[in-house]
């Protein structure tokens, strides 16, 4: 469906007319005019014998159709829009006429109770036609009557009218029948008029059939084959009414039924079909708009865009297959919250990508876009760039959706990436190079001039731009530039050419000026070479030979004449012989190989170049005569001298320079070193610290020593400082060739830990950075061993109570579950819970500091009673508790009692009291697993036996086992 049609589903205000008979209509029609001529035909059937049977089906059939008009009446008044058109309004009223009469009719007909009249037939009839004239005039009305369109304001009026006019077809009816024409006379039936009266109803309710099926428009929902069927079947109905000859005649009923099937075509063509088309206009919208919705989504989709839909009221958003896909999601993995989409933003894109939404919906921008990073499902991030636009809002302008589209832009964004970077790198060229560069436009106006460029000129950094070139020579060659200029821009390739060029007034130098246009701009590329000097020393040496006898002797640099073709010294001037530690005499005629260090066949190359002036600048090594090498700088050049062709070399010493590069270089290289190795150190440092256990040490060791160390072989050996035989060793690398061990041993405290060999190669570089280094490895590792100690002392003292200097209840919770596990019937375990008597009354006499003495002592005399394997720890207070391991409960309980007899003969000097004596504990065993294997439970009995042991009078220690079994409720707990 075109957009075009689904506006036009819209908007259609009045319906396309069905302009043909339904065939079901037809069918019934003619089965109708069948019925008709057969009973006209045939013998008559005698269906109801007096008016008096009659009176019920024909009271239900009229209300029947009074009913559907009414209906119909009502289903053309309803409707969404303030106005309707006029012909329907008429149309409407008619029906309510109609129906109106139809009723009276019921009450007026011969054999019914008298209502306000007689009822009679002549009555009867009156409303009868009455009745149908109303009903065909109704469907005449949609072709005879205007369907312009009139307010619904009008309708009570238009109702008003119909009912006055129904009042007033009711006062004839009722009060003056004499003032009609007589339609039935008792005795010989229906009057002429009557008759004459149907068959005009019968033709005008054919011809508004005729009218209907021609109409081209009709108002919403109404079906014009269908009200071309009922008003046929009116038709049919009226010419039964000319037939019958009483009132309850076969075709008086026939009459009725037809005008029945005339009413349900009407229930079909208003009623049923108005009421229907709203939902089938709803159907062909929405079918419409889906189509249309799925054209954009594929449209969108082919560019290779991912959709999405965002109705902001019920936080839904559609993300299409390539939306997810673009992400590397299936089309399952991604719900439809607004969420999915914000969750997967790159949290430094987030704030800006917010921001664009905002302004968006503020109504700031017109559309919404933004580029961002999002997390795929592998993981990475991609560039995406996000477009909308809101497509609908509230009245006070809230957005109410968004239609938008996502796209990955991935690779533009690595394409910007590397066009910034290889400008970046482009720019650092044309910035750093040694030569001016120039960009001039067609008219030779500088776009651009590099640093260089600036710099030969004496100018500062902008003041070249829009600069004219010409302006930057001299004025006898601006116009061989500007042909040069004309010639390329016309022909193109490249020129190259010396110029004389100005600095300021009157300042000239040589330029080597290279011309390229620069392809698929309108821009030439200016290349500036300073060849000042060149130019200098070439015009220098061209001048004459005797000046050159003159400039050769006289000065401080160092000369040398030199045959080309036997490549020996011919002349050296005082200084050169000086340098070179030779008498001039000595020098004249020495070849050239014995002060250059190159091979002869290079030396003769460079001759070459030099006497076909294709280079004249060379650095070289020189020995001199001491056998010292220097490194030099050589301007050399040919000049004709007696008609020989010699060459001139001007040496310079620049060894120094050279070594200060050298040095540079080196110590750039050590500084790099060295801060990579701090930063290894450091790195060490900061993994080392953070060890709670050797074997961390250990691992960072293993890990970062070869690497420290590459090239170098080593070994570290520690042991731990409490258990001798707790060795552990880390070696790493193969021996260098040449080696120098380097050993230091490794202590905490006083205490030594291991050991720290390294054998490093012999060269010096080595040796200075790794001997220090290994030193600082070694300060490292024993600062680690220090603290790691440190913190397992910590870690100790939190577990040992500070008074009693025995362990302390977080202790005795680490290691019950463990000793409890290890318990069995062949290797039991005994808790022993252990409680002062009469404590308090200690402290009260003799003040807390004796009852501190107490505890101690108590504990001195439990801990001289442990075994190795036995563990006693202070629980709280005045409370123990002794874990005795491979002892039954009698032998545990044996020994807690020499315990106790020991501390009743304890005597505690006091300077205020007299001595405190006699002192005692009561003691619980419970015994595992015998008595129970869970700790709380084995807790709970041996209390449980304490408790007991301090109601039968203290001082005593009583097993659990013992304990009556009545008092037994815990084991069956632990079971
Ligand atoms: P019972 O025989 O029923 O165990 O009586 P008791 O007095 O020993 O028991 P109670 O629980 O009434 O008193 C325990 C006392 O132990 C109270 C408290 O002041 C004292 N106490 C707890 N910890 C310490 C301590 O570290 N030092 C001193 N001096 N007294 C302590
Ligand atoms: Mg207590
Ligand atoms: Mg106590």
């Amino acid at each position: 469906m075109s957009s075009r049609h689904l506006s036009s589903v819209l908007k259609a205000p009045l319906l396309r007319a069905h302009s043909q008979l339904p065939s079901k209509g037809l069918m019934g029609l003619a089965g109708m005019l069948a019925i008709m001529l057969a009973l006209i035909f045939l013998p008559r059937p005698e269906i109801f014998t007096s008016v008096d049977s009659y009176l019920v089906p024909h009271s239900l059939l009229e209300i029947g159709s009074v009913l559907v008009a009414l209906m119909a009446a009502a289903s053309i008044f309803q409707g969404h829009r303030s106005t309707l058109p006029t012909s329907f309004m008429v149309m409407g009223c008619a029906f309510v006429l109609s129906a109106f009469c139809d009723l009276v009719h019921i009450f007026s007909y011969a054999g019914m109770p008298n209502f306000i009249s007689d009822a009679s037939v002549q009555k009867a009839i009156h409303f009868w036609l009455a009745g149908r004239t109303a009903f065909v005039f109704a469907l005449l009305a949609p072709c005879i009557i205007t369907s312009r369109p009139v307010t619904r304001r009008y309708l009570p009026l238009a109702l008003l009218a119909t009912f006055i006019v129904g009042l007033l077809i009711s006062w004839a009816g009722l009060y003056h029948l004499e003032y009609l024409p007589a339609t039935f006379v008792a005795g010989s039936g229906l009057s002429d008029w009557k008759i004459g009266y149907e068959w005009a109803l019968a033709l005008t309710a054919l011809a508004a059939a005729a009218l209907l099926l021609g109409a081209n428009s009709l108002p919403e929902g109404t079906n014009a084959g269908w009200l071309a069927a009922a008003a046929m079947a009116t038709g049919l109905s009226e010419l039964c009414f000319t037939l019958y000859a009483s009132a309850y005649d076969v075709f008086n009923l026939l009459g009725h039924l037809y005008k029945m099937a005339a009413y349900a075509m009407i229930y079909h063509a208003i009623y049923s079909s108005r009421m229907t088309y709203p939902y089938q206009q709803l159907k062909e919208m929405s079918t419409a708009l889906s189509e249309a919705e799925q054209r954009w989504q594929f449209a969108l989709e082919g560019s290779g865009a991912g959709v999405w839909d965002w109705k902001q009221d019920s936080d839904h958003v559609f993300y299409s297959t390539q939306w997810k896909a673009t992400l590397g999601f299936k089309e399952d993995e991604i719900g439809s919250s607004f969420d999915e989409w914000k969750s997967r933003i790159h949290p430094d894109d987030m704030p800006r990508t917010l921001d664009d939404l905002k302004q968006h919906f503020a109504g700031h921008s017109a559309e919404y876009r933004n580029e961002h990073r999002m997390l795929t499902r592998s993981g990475e991030w991609k560039w995406i760039l996000d477009q909308g636009r809101v497509v609908e809002r509230t009245e006070d302008g809230r957005p109410l959706r968004m239609i938008g589209t996502h796209s990955d832009i991935d690779w533009i964004k690595e394409q910007q990436q590397r066009l910034i970077t290889s400008r970046a790198r482009l720019r650092s060229i044309y910035h750093s190079a040694p030569i001016g560069i120039i960009v001039a436009d067609c008219n030779g106006i500088i776009a651009d001039a590099n640093s260089a460029m600036h710099n030969m000129l004496g100018k500062d950094g902008t003041e070249l731009f829009q600069q004219s070139l010409w302006g930057l020579f001299s004025l006898e060659e601006v116009s061989r530039m500007k042909r040069a200029w004309g010639q390329l821009q016309r022909e193109g390739g490249s020129f190259q050419d010396e110029y004389h060029m100005q600095v300021e007034r009157g300042h000239m130098f040589w330029a080597e000026v290279t011309l390229t246009p620069l392809e698929g701009e309108d821009r030439t590329l200016v290349l500036i070479n300073n060849i000042e000097d060149r130019r200098r020393a070439i015009e220098l040496l061209e001048e004459n030979a005797t000046l050159y006898q003159e400039v050769f002797s006289t000065g401080n640099a160092i000369k040398l004449l030199i045959d080309p073709e036997l490549a020996e010294i011919i002349d050296a001037n005082p200084v050169a012989a000086e340098f070179y530690g030779y008498s001039i005499g000595e020098m004249c005629g020495m070849p050239l190989s014995r002060i250059n260090v190159l091979a002869s066949q290079a030396i003769s190359k460079r001759i070459r170049a030099v006497v076909n002036r294709t280079d004249n600048h060379f650095e070289a090594s020189h020995q001199l005569a001491n056998g010292e090498l220097r490194d030099v700088e050589i301007f050399t050049g040919p000049v004709d001298l007696n008609g020989r062709t010699l060459l001139f070399s001007i040496v310079h010493d620049i060894t120094d320079r050279k070594r200060a590069q050298r040095d540079l270089q080196t110590a750039n290289l050590k500084l790099s070193r060295l801060s990579e190795s701090r930063n290894q150190i450091h790195h060490l440092a900061e993994c080392l610290l953070t060890c709670s256990q050797l074997d961390d040490i250990i691992t960072q060791l293993n890990v970062r020593l070869p690497s420290l160390f590459a090239g170098s072989e080593g070994s570290v050996t520690l042991s731990v400082p409490d258990d001798a035989y707790q060795t552990m060793h880390i070696n790493w690398g193969t021996p260098p060739t040449e080696a120098c061990l380097v050993s230091h041993s490794l202590s905490v405290g006083d205490t030594e830990a291991g050991k720290f060999t390294l054998q490093i190669p012999i060269d010096a570089e080595s040796q200075e950075r790794l001997r220090p280094l290994a030193e600082d490895v070694c300060h490292l590792i024993m600062l680690a061993l220090a603290d790691l100690q440190l913190k397992q002392g910590l870690s100790h003292e939190a577990r040992k109570d500070t008074l009693t200097r025995l362990y302390n209840r977080r202790y005795l919770d680490e290691v019950l579950p463990q000793k409890l596990a290890e318990a069995s019937i062949g290797n039991p375990l005994s808790l022993v819970v252990l409680d002062l008597d009469h404590f308090k009354q200690v402290n009260d006499t003799y003040g807390h500091e004796m009852g501190d003495q107490v505890l101690t002592r108590l504990a001195t005399l439990i801990r001289e009673s442990l075994r190795s394997s036995d563990e006693a720890c202070r629980y709280g207070g005045e409370e123990f508790v002794i874990l005795i391991p491979g002892a039954s409960a009698a032998v545990s309980r044996a020994r807690v009692e020499a315990i106790l007899a020991a501390f009743g003969e304890e005597v505690f000097e006091s300077e205020t009291q007299p001595p405190l004596t006699g002192l005692g504990f009561s003691a619980g065993v419970a015994n595992a697993p015998h008595d129970s294997q869970t700790t709380d439970t084995l807790f709970k009995m041996a209390d449980k036996a304490l408790y007991q042991a301090k109601r039968a009078g203290r001082k005593r220690v009583i097993c659990y086992s013992s304990l009556p079994p009545s008092q037994d409720s815990l084991a069956s707990a632990d079971s």
